[in-house]
């Protein structure tokens, strides 16, 4: 077994049970790629076992730190069944879940989705990559499933110097025999949607913003949103929110009609947004679609004197890291002004970051100088997180990276 020696005082954030350990903190020892390695702090006591990844500026993502603790088939089958015991106390209402969150779920560079009965999995680390097998083993083993596709091809695998990997790992084509469907409809909420396990966005689509859908649902219907802007809008999964709620409202006897506009750079999201209207019943007239910059089209809109009542801000990672923090700073503040310029008066702003590099208290202040910016005072109504299927942990605060608010524009 090959020993990792940390420096003097190096050992504090492990002995937190934080996960990992820096190149910097390191005094001697190495291993290869994904190897098992007793991480020790300087006067040699036993810290953490861990995977060593030679390449990454994080050399150490901790397995464990119980001294006693094996690190094989049966450790990695038991940190799955923790996991999967987790969702099923969190009465998620869907069908599609994330099953593994990497840290938060003690399998430090492990993603797992659950699409219906398909899995979809992201190694992101050379100890998860050197697990592979024994991984996918144990997820089918637990879930009863039989299909597990594999999605690593997430930029962070450069920096632990692995390629990319996609394909079926289980349950694929059999010689001669059909290839399982990477086109899989999903049950959220009340609504269906659809993905491309293959092509589509991180393993597909974006679980985390579950819970906030349903929140936007829900103002939709209570404030009965007439005008509707949903920028960054990926497949529309907040616009068939907003539908939902504003067809909710009419129905409770509040005025017919209401429009919502999306805007996304992608062509193929943003024609499934649009199927997605048509499959859960929605009058496509109600629904825009935008191929174009959200940042051009706000400013666009302003020119032109348009308003509207609802506005979902859901911009992709602009800080992936703290060192990016000041531009994307800059860069969140720019479409927040905007956006609040944009409402109505007593109309709501759901914003978002999912920059880990940007905390949640940075980017209240960052949504707050762009209402000092924009002349627009607001209520600060509501804050938001990911879905709990995307746990945070109190040794892990890296796992936080979704925050959003909802603000009402005071007037
Ligand atoms: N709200 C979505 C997820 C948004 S992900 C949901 O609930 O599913 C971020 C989206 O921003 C992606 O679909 C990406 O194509 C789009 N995007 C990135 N940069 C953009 C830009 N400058 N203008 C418009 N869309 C952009």
């Amino acid at each position: 077994m090959k020993s990792i020696r940390l420096r003097e005082g190096k050992e504090r954030s492990l002995l937190r049970r934080h996960p990992w350990v820096f190149e910097g903190s390191i005094a001697r020892g190495s291993a290869d790629a994904g190897e098992l390695v007793r991480v020790e702090a300087a006067d040699g006591r036993f810290l953490a076992w861990g995977a060593y990844s030679p390449q990454s500026a994080i050399r150490v993502r901790a397995w464990s730190f119980d001294e006693a603790e094996r690190i094989d088939a049966a450790f990695f089958a038991r940190r799955i069944a923790a996991a999967l015991a987790l969702r099923a106390r969190l009465a998620i209402d869907s069908d599609a879940q994330r099953l593994v969150h990497g840290e938060a779920d003690g399998l430090p560079g492990l993603i797992v989705d659950r699409y219906g009965d398909t899995l979809v999995a992201q190694f992101t680390s050379a100890g998860t990559e050197r697990w592979k097998a024994v991984i996918a083993d144990a997820l089918l083993q637990a879930t009863g499933l039989t299909r597990l596709y594999e999605r690593s091809d997430a930029s962070v695998r450069a920096l632990e110097g692995l390629e990319p990997a996609t394909g079926w790992l289980r349950g694929g084509p059999v010689a001669g025999g059909e290839a399982p469907p990477v086109e899989l409809t999903i049950h959220e909420h009340q609504w269906q949607l659809t993905l491309n396990i293959a092509e589509g966005h991180k393993t597909g689509f974006y679980l985390d913003q579950r819970d906030s859908r349903k929140r936007f649902a829900d103002y939709a219907r209570r404030l009965g949103f007439q005008r509707v802007l949903n920028c960054f809008c990926y497949t529309g999964g907040f616009s068939v929110a907003a539908l939902a709620g504003m067809r909710a409202a009419e129905a409770e006897g509040g005025a017919p009609g209401g429009q919502v506009v999306s805007i996304d750079s992608s062509g193929p999201a943003l024609e499934r947004a649009r199927a997605h209207v048509v499959l859960n019943g929605f009058d496509v007239n109600r629904a825009s679609f935008m191929d174009a910059d959200v940042n051009a089209s706000l400013r666009q809109f302003l020119k032109e004197g348009q308003r509207f009542d609802a506005i979902v801000l859901d911009p992709p990672k602009f800080a992936p890291t703290a060192a990016h923090a000041d531009r994307a700073a800059r860069a969140y503040k720019d479409i927040n002004r905007l956006a609040l310029q944009l409402l109505t008066p007593g109309g709501v702003l759901f914003t978002f970051s999912c920059s880990g590099g940007i905390s949640a208290d940075l980017f209240h202040k960052i949504v707050a100088s762009a209402g000092a910016d924009a002349g627009v005072d607001g209520y600060i109504l509501e804050r938001l997180g990911g879905a709990p299927d995307h746990p945070m942990t109190l040794e892990f605060p890296e796992g936080e990276y979704l925050k959003g608010l909802v603000v009402m524009r005071k007037g």
